[in-house]
């Protein structure tokens, strides 16, 4: 496959290119170009050119547009699902809900485009009047991750385009594909070519020409933290605009009065969509005492139920880590876990089926009695492995909620809605769900606290961070002090 520039299918200037596997199979999916700094350019000086008339497009053709591209990408769900399960790995079920995802977003804000209401307000000294307006940005740069690629392009590129802005999007090198189909579906549908255009390539270089190049006004990230630190660095110097998508370690507590069936539920889909390869998956859980062993005994019927296999095949609850050094990652941190005593209370290996065996699964995994100072209950656990902690009450679980640098998702599970509001008052977090697992809406912001980042996506919100904001001053003649220098 080629990458997508200018509504054109191109390969890299130098004619490089690398693999795409199936994470499932560890079969070859693809080729992709492996774009350089001189490819990034030449999508960015696109992107440039495009910007005037996407820009000057009136609003209720930008909104049409987009309703077009959701349209066409719902026409190719069956398509697009099966290229997203092949390159990234996840069942069948939740690709299918990825590509729907990209869909609503582009509805969403083709529904608020050319509906905002702006300002036009008195001076308080009574003289003139301003009036605010709103301006998009210029040429976006999107860095995405492997673990939601169509849905987080959609979070970024829905409202970008739907305010005016074009973009260079850089998705993860391990999931390309759908994303580089999606791009040349949305110029099908309408929108010019140049406005979307994807670069494929390592993050060290076509990232980094995005980060260095003048022409790039503002940068739209999402993956791990220690990533968003140099885009911050890089994005210095030209003091692009950011929004900053980072890890999370989202704790659920499940108080004493919780519907504790319920619970479980939002604790196996919190932990074990996508593999658990989720930013806001469920990565601690902090039970009351009362609850501990019944909630524990369910959860740990429930999890054995979870079926791991290829996700194309029916069936299929959870599919493999999307790649090794994840997958190590994830077996270092059950393994230092037990190493201070967590017992191990589902999976915590590789899975011994035979068909199994050439892709990167991992079991899915349930532990408790584990020590806060274990890897998991300080960084961010990337995978199937849930970590069960007791504690004594609602303040202790805040308590042990916020000790970590991330701010992204929390739950909170009780009947009692004043106890509730209470925990989502004191989490320090940029989303408390109450009673419901970590599912994220297009008309509701989300985005991180701490060093789970900055700015947020999705929501009235989400389309603010791709616009600048220009004041207009207006002094009516006649009216007020005559200005005169010196003063
Ligand atoms: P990652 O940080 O390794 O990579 C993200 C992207 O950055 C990739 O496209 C990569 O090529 C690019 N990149 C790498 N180095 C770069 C550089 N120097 N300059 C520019 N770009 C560079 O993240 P990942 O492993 O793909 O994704 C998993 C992480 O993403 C997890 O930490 C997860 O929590 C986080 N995440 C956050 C959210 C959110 O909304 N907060 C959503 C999904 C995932």
């Amino acid at each position: 496959m080629q990458m997508f520039v200018g509504g054109d299918w191109v390969d890299s200037h130098t004619k490089a290119a690398f693999d795409v596997t199936n994470p499932a199979t560890g079969e070859l999916v693809d080729s992709v170009p492996k774009g350089d700094r001189e490819d990034t350019k030449r999508a960015i000086d696109t992107a440039k050119e495009t910007f005037r008339k996407w820009s000057e497009t009136p609003a209720l053709d930008r909104s049409r547009v987009l309703l077009k591209i959701a349209d066409v990408v719902r026409a190719n769900l069956d398509g697009l699902a099966m290229s997203l399960t092949i390159e990234q790995g996840k069942p069948l079920g939740e690709a299918r809900g990825e590509i729907g995802s990209f869909a609503n977003s582009c509805e969403y804000y083709a529904g608020l485009i050319g509906r905002e209401r702006g300002a036009h307000t008195p001076f308080s000294t009574g003289e003139g009047y301003f009036i605010v307006t709103k301006r998009p940005i210029g040429v976006v740069g999107a860095i995405l991750p492997w673990n939601f690629p169509v849905s987080l392009m959609g979070w970024k590129v829905a409202p970008g385009l739907a305010a005016g802005n074009t973009f260079v999007v850089k998705p993860a090198s391990s999931t390309p594909l759908t994303d580089l189909k999606v791009a040349a579906l949305a110029v099908k549908a309408g929108l010019p070519p140049g406005a979307l255009n994807v670069v494929s390539g390592p993050g060290g270089v076509v990232g980094e020409e995005l980060l260095d190049n003048p022409k790039v006004s503002k940068i739209a990230f999402t993956g791990e933290t220690a990533t968003g630190r140099r885009i911050m660095e890089g994005s210095a110097k030209y003091i692009k605009r950011l929004t900053l998508e980072l890890g999370g370690s989202d704790p659920m507590i499940v108080c004493d009065d919780a519907d504790i069936d319920l619970a479980v539920e939002g604790a196996a889909w919190g932990r074990y969509r996508n593999a658990g390869q989720s930013c806001t998956a469920v990565k601690r859980v902090f039970l009351f005492k009362s609850i501990a062993d019944t909630f524990t005994k369910k959860l740990v019927e429930k999890v054995k139920t979870i079926r791991i296999g290829n996700g194309l095949e029916q069936g299929t609850h959870m599919g493999p880590i999307h790649n090794q050094p994840q997958r190590e990652k994830v077996e270092e941190m059950v393994e230092n876990a037990k190493e201070r005593d967590a017992k191990v209370l589902v999976g915590g290996e590789r899975p011994k089926e035979k068909n199994l065996q050439r892709g990167l699964f991992y079991e899915p995994t349930l532990l408790k009695d584990v020590d806060y100072d274990a890897m998991m209950a300080k960084e961010e656990c990337f995978g199937p492995a849930l970590p069960l902690f007791v504690v004594k009450d609602l303040e202790e679980a805040i308590e042990r909620a916020n000790d970590t640098i991330y701010g992204l998702g929390s739950s909170v599970w009780t009947k009692d809605m004043e106890r509730a509001y209470h925990a989502a008052e004191k989490i320090e977090a940029g989303t408390t769900w109450v009673n419901s697992p970590p599912i994220a809406r297009a008309e509701v912001p989300f985005g991180g606290f701490k060093q789970s980042g900055f700015g947020r996506e999705l929501g009235v919100e989400g389309l603010d961070h791709y616009y600048e904001t220009k004041s207009i001053q207006v002094l009516e003649y006649g009216k007020g002090k005559k200005w005169k220098f010196p003063i």
